[in-house]
Formats: C-alpha cells, structure tokens, sequence
C-alpha cells in the first residue's frame, strides 16, 4: 500500500464568495488563500444538502439525502467512507463539534478516535445514563439558558470579548470546562491545537478529519479579527441586537444594507478567525507531508444574507446555500490543474478520497472521483444535480421528525425548486438570472414537465425496498435522451 495521506477540512456555513479565490472583494482568509494557491479550486461546487445533516449524509456517503432510508440519524445500512479505509488500514481521526454530526447520529463509524463534544450532550431519551454530574451540568445550563441568560450577561460584560479571545488563544483546553455552556463548542484554536498535536506525534499514513465551527452564527468574533477586515470594530451591543434579534426575528426589522453589510462584516471576520488559526495547521500539514498527500477544504452549505428573505441556513434552497467552497490540493502534484469550472458535487469527495489512496470505489456511491479532473484529465459531465432535505415552517427536521420535502434540482443552467409544504414549485434560468429572482414556471411548461419527470422518479427511489440494488437501476429508468434540458 502507498504511504498516502488525506486531510479533510470541513468550514460549516462558508460561503464561497466570501473568498477572494471566488473574487470575492476583501481578502478573508490570507493563509488559506496562500495554502490553496498550491492546488485546485473548484468554481462551481454544489452541496447536495441545504443544512449540516443533509450535506454531511451525502459528503460521508455519496448516497443523496432522501435515499437508501434517509440520512439523520444515518442509517446503520449507508457505509460511510471512514469505514472503508479503516477496513483497509488507514488510521482515522476526526474531530467536530456540530451536535447533528455526533456518535448520537452514527458519523463515529470508522473512526480509531472520534471526538465530537458528546459527552456533553444531555440525553434527555436517555434518563438512566445520567450521573450526577450531567445531571447538574444540564440544570445549570438550562438555567444559564434561560432567556438567553449567559449571552446577555456576556455580551454585557465589558471587556468580554478580549477576555474570551486571550483565553481561546493562551488556553485552547479550557474550551472542555467551557463547552456545556457555550451554543457552539470546539473553537478554531482548540481543533487546530488538538489536530496539530496528533499530527506531530503519528508518523503513519492515515484521514485526518476536523471540522470547524466559527463560521456558523451567531457572529461574534474577536475585535482583532474584524479590525483586519474592517477600519472599525462593531460594539458588543450591536453585535448583540444583529445576532439575536435581527438574525432571528427578520420580520420585525426593516434590514436595510447598512444591517446586513454589518452582520457580513462579523461574518467575515468569524472567518478571518478561523484562518487565522488554519495557518499553523497548513504549516505542520506542509512541513510534515512533502507528497503524497492530499487536503481537501469545503464547507456543507453556506448562508443566507436575506437574498430571498432569509438568514441562517434552514428552510430554503436557494444558490446562496447550495454554492460551496471546493478546493483539493494534491502535495506533490506540481501540475494539478488551477481552475476547474465543471459542476461538481459534494458526493464527490467520498470517492475523491477512495480514489486517492487507491481503494475500490463502492457501487453505491452515487459521486465520482475527482482525482482526474485535478490532474488534467475529464470525467463524464453530470445529467443533473439533486439537493434535498426535510423542513416544516422553515426549520429543517430530521427524518424522523414530521417534516415535508424541499427538493431543488439543476441541469443544463436551469434550476427547478419544490416545496412540498406549499405545493410550491420555481424554475430559474440561472444563466441570465444568477440569483433566483424571476420565476419561469408558468412560462417553460415544457422545462418544468422535464423536471417533474426527474423529481418523481427520484422520490419513487425512496420508496424502493431494496435501495442498494435499485438505485442504478431508477437512476437508468430516466430516458435522458427524451429530456433535452
Ligand atoms: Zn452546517
């Protein structure tokens, strides 16, 4: 077996066009742009889910979304790819702290160490494994909780964010006292400090996965970090009043462009932070791995900024979500091509990473390696790109929760989306209207009955019994060549 590495790195919520790699117009992330000048940017990367669970299911097992028994919690039949490079050797770590992508949600599999934060997870379906000490630590936390207590008087603390960053950054492990308290758990320094203390030590080939938080909301990063972004800083207050009130009851405000260009800025600056961070990880990673190995940087959705009336990332499907940052580079490929402006998908990175150490790629992975598009050569164009995930009111539901379909599909420059909710049905002709505005569906009958076509031979899939064995065949069942799209 070749001595082979990879290392994935997961941003949740980064938006691609916050990156100067996508022309963005400030330079947010200086070291990964530096790091990721080595290898290829993917232009157009697509996730195949709007929100954490539905993107990480179909990033761990090339499998879309709503297939073969749904994807939170994942289901024990869906391989995902650590187990089969552990089968074959490869020693596994990952590290995260996002609670949909827990050992709770079957994403441990595979993995020789898996740290996710969950001992802190209060297992409320659970009520004999609670010791005491849990027990407190839930109370206190719901007591801390308790109309958003802890946040008000953090925020109201003067000096809080200073103090919070100098302790971040001098003592990255106190982040495990902290963690039952705080919403979002494992910052930047704490994965980096763990990841880079591993990776010194292990001398092996091995798949190496952490995941960062910073990025996602709320946006509250160190003054520093906006500063390098920014001339001047926004005070804790209005960081309070943009975080809480703005972002999560829109309807009430009128979000004028001075509003969002300020939540843009924190955000920003939340990845001007992470970066900052990534900086001694790509050291160690280049230091350590002269060749043969491989670092893949994405995200698992991005992040509305009221485009089409939303914040956050639930409840809807638009572009502003489903874009991803997408960059792979190959250590020890001098050649790797630069700019690779084919659709790609985020069922592609399981088979990407198969490929890599030169595994048999599963037949049920419904991605394709992309290891031949960075070094030069082509890879079948795709019919067409399927995004789901459950939502109801606009909160995304597990599969297990009442929730209804929210389903986009892209082919050829258009774009078709359906809400099961509202029996509501878009159709955008993304070439001339990029950003989602003008409905065609009355107008392209003939487009719209194309994608029905492909819709409902998608949801006949779900209901399949046997869905490892009848995936390819529905997938054949579509006649491509009577749908011109
Ligand atoms: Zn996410």
């Amino acid at each position: 077996m070749a001595h082979k590495s990879v290392i994935l790195i997961t941003i949740d919520a980064l938006r691609p066009d916050h990156l100067k790699a996508y022309n963005y117009y400030k330079n947010t992330a200086p070291n990964l742009e530096k790091f990721v000048k080595k290898g290829s940017v993917f232009t157009n990367a697509l996730t195949n889910g709007p929100e954490t669970p539905s993107a990480f299911s179909s990033l761990f097992t090339s499998i879309l979304p709503f297939l073969s028994g749904g994807f939170s919690p994942l289901p024990t039949q869906k391989l995902i790819f650590p187990q089969i490079l552990k089968e074959n050797g490869i020693y596994t770590y990952g590290i995260h702290s996002n609670p949909n992508l827990g050992e709770y949600f079957n994403y441990h599999r595979g993995f020789d160490v898996f740290l996710d934060g969950e001992r802190y997870k209060e297992k409320q379906d659970m009520p004999n494994n609670r010791i005491i000490k849990k027990n407190s630590l839930y109370f206190l936390k719901k007591l801390l909780n308790y109309k958003n207590l802890f946040n008000r008087l953090m925020y109201g603390l003067k000096g809080f964010n200073k103090i919070k960053s100098l302790l971040r950054n001098r003592f990255p492990f106190l982040t495990d006292i902290f963690l039952p308290f705080t919403p979002i758990a494992y910052n930047a320094p704490y994965v980096v400090n763990k990841v880079t203390s591993f990776l010194k030590k292990y001398d092996k080939e091995l798949f190496l996965w952490a995941h960062f938080m910073d990025v996602h909301s709320p946006f509250n990063p160190p003054s520093k970090n906006v500063l390098a972004i920014n001339n001047s800083d926004i005070i804790l207050r209005e960081r309070s009043f943009l975080n809480t009130e703005v972002y999560q009851n829109p309807e009430k405000y009128t979000i004028s462009s001075e509003i969002l260009d300020k939540l843009k800025i924190l955000y920003d600056a939340e990845i001007n932070y992470v970066d900052s961070y990534l900086k001694y990880l790509f050291e160690l990673i280049l230091q350590k791995f002269p060749k043969d190995c491989l670092v893949i940087i994405t995200a698992d959705h991005g992040e509305s900024f009221f485009e089409h009336g939303f914040f956050f990332h639930q409840g809807n499907i638009y572009d502003e979500l489903l874009k991803i940052p997408l960059f792979i580079v190959e250590i020890g490929n001098d050649n790797a091509i630069k700019t690779i402006n084919n659709i790609v998908q985020i069922i592609d990175i399981a088979p990407t990473i198969i490929d890599y150490f030169g595994f048999s790629i599963p037949d049920t992975f419904q991605g394709k390696s992309l290891i031949p598009l960075i070094r030069g050569e082509s890879i079948e164009r795709e019919k067409y790109i399927i995004s789901e995930t459950y939502q109801k009111n606009g909160i995304m539901k597990r599969n297990g929760e009442t929730g209804y379909k929210l389903l986009s599909i892209r082919a050829y420059g258009w774009k078709y989306i359906y809400n099961e909710q509202f029996d509501e049905e878009l159709l955008f002709y993304l070439k001339s209207d990029p950003e989602e505005k003008v409905n065609l569906i009355t107008k392209e009958i003939a487009k719209l009955t194309q994608f029905r076509k492909i819709r409902d031979s998608h949801f006949e899939e779900m209901t399949a019994v046997d869905e490892f064995s009848t995936i390819s065949k529905a997938i054949t069942k579509i006649d491509f060549k009577n749908i011109n799209l």
